[in-house]
């Protein structure tokens, strides 16, 4: 039995994490889950969004379901933590709580694969792509300052031993899968040295590996063709902030945020989340597409082994979408998120 930390997190957060919880239990995989707060509730109740509870957890479980946390826009919003390291505790500070899980847990992957699923409404037909984002660096350090009065500054670190990791592990998990093109998404026209750095040393990290086509794509361009052929694509690498933006725009070829799950990597620690934030517009309401988080879910349980659970959740949203009955407004369907969630559940029971 593998117990996972769950984070319910803010927002549309504790309704989708609860319909991804109710069907890994129905789907019979060997999952308890160890609930801890973060977020909002956590702020009130504990006085601080990240408390040292959430990384005792996953320091013990090394594995998370996270649902989506608020972070305020503009201002000097920082999230304090505090982890045990051996005897002593650790104090950092981070832009924002997803931020400060990635960078604390060494989370340096995000897989996003985006795959259109029959039944949900979208201009695309066949689209089936993985985005592999840097997870760690780029303008996602947090370091920035105002110069004076009018002017900001934000500094990008794009690093070697960054870019060959995570072509390193976008390279043996699409031999996994067997897919077979990688195309690198950079902006080296103009960031001369940082994406330059990124699409040498990814280039030079990819050239070699059996059964992979390597190509290259400046973002602009990217953008434009995958709102054109999507079909075009296999997988992308792209460094943090490109893999950020084109996650979302990737997200609207399939449906929308409501149906595209992520995970993140480490070299000891897997949290898996949805790509879309908290929705504080729809939270309360009933009204969330749960399936971006309990795909995610699907992919948690593939990482620990459980394929047959993760096939059977995965058939049966899939015959749920197809019959169109009960399914969020947002795929075109009149019912709420926990209707949905009942209704993959009832198929699973059957
Ligand atoms: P958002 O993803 O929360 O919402 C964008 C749009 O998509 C909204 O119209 C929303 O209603 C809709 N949407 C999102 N998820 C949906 C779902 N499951 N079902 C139906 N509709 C859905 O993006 P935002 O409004 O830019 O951000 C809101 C908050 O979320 C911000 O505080 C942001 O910082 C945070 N955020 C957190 C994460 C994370 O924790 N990993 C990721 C992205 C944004």
């Amino acid at each position: 039995m593998r117990t996972v930390t769950l984070i319910p997190g803010d927002g549309i957060g504790p309704e989708v994490t609860a319909a991804a919880q109710a069907v890994v239990l129905a789907s019979g995989a060997a999952v308890s889950f160890e609930e801890v707060i973060a977020g909002q509730r956590a702020e009130r109740e504990h006085g601080t969004p990240l408390p040292k509870a959430v990384f005792d957890s996953i320091d013990r479980t090394r594995l998370a379901l996270k649902g989506p946390t608020q972070t305020p826009f503009g201002g000097d919003y920082r999230v304090n933590i505090e982890r045990a390291d051996g005897p002593r505790v650790a104090k950092r500070t981070h832009p924002s709580i997803a931020i400060a899980l990635r960078k604390e847990l060494g989370l340096f992957v995000n897989v996003r694969p985006v795959k259109k699923y029959p039944g949900v409404a979208s201009r695309f037909e066949h689209v089936d792509l993985v985005i592999f984002r840097e997870n760690s660096e780029d303008l996602y350090t947090g370091i920035e300052r105002m110069v004076d009065e009018g002017t900001a500054e934000a500094i990008k670190i794009i690093s070697a031993r960054g870019t060959e990791r995570v072509t390193r592990y976008a390279l043996d998990s699409m031999q996994r899968l067997g897919r077979r093109r990688i195309t690198i998404v950079h902006k080296a026209n103009v960031l001369k040295m940082t994406d330059g750095l990124f699409l040498r040393t990814a280039q030079e990290v990819a050239k070699d590996r059996p059964g992979i086509t390597v190509d290259q794509r400046v973002v602009d361009a990217l953008c434009m063709e995958l709102v054109m052929r999507p079909e075009d694509y296999d997988c992308l690498l792209l460094p943090n902030l490109y893999g950020d933006i084109v996650s979302d725009l990737a997200a609207g070829l399939i449906g929308g945020l409501g149906v595209a799950p992520g995970a993140n990597f480490g070299p000891e620690h897997a949290m898996f989340e949805a790509v879309h934030g908290s929705a504080p517009g729809i939270a309360g309401q009933d009204a969330a597409n749960p399936m971006a988080m309990i795909l995610s879910a699907v992919m948690l349980l593939r990482h620990i082994g459980e394929a047959g659970a993760a096939d059977r959740i995965e058939g049966a949203l899939a015959q749920v979408l197809r019959e169109g009955r009960a399914i969020t407004s947002d795929l075109g369907g009149s019912a709420g998120t926990r209707a949905m969630t009942a209704a993959i559940v009832e198929k699973l029971k059957t």
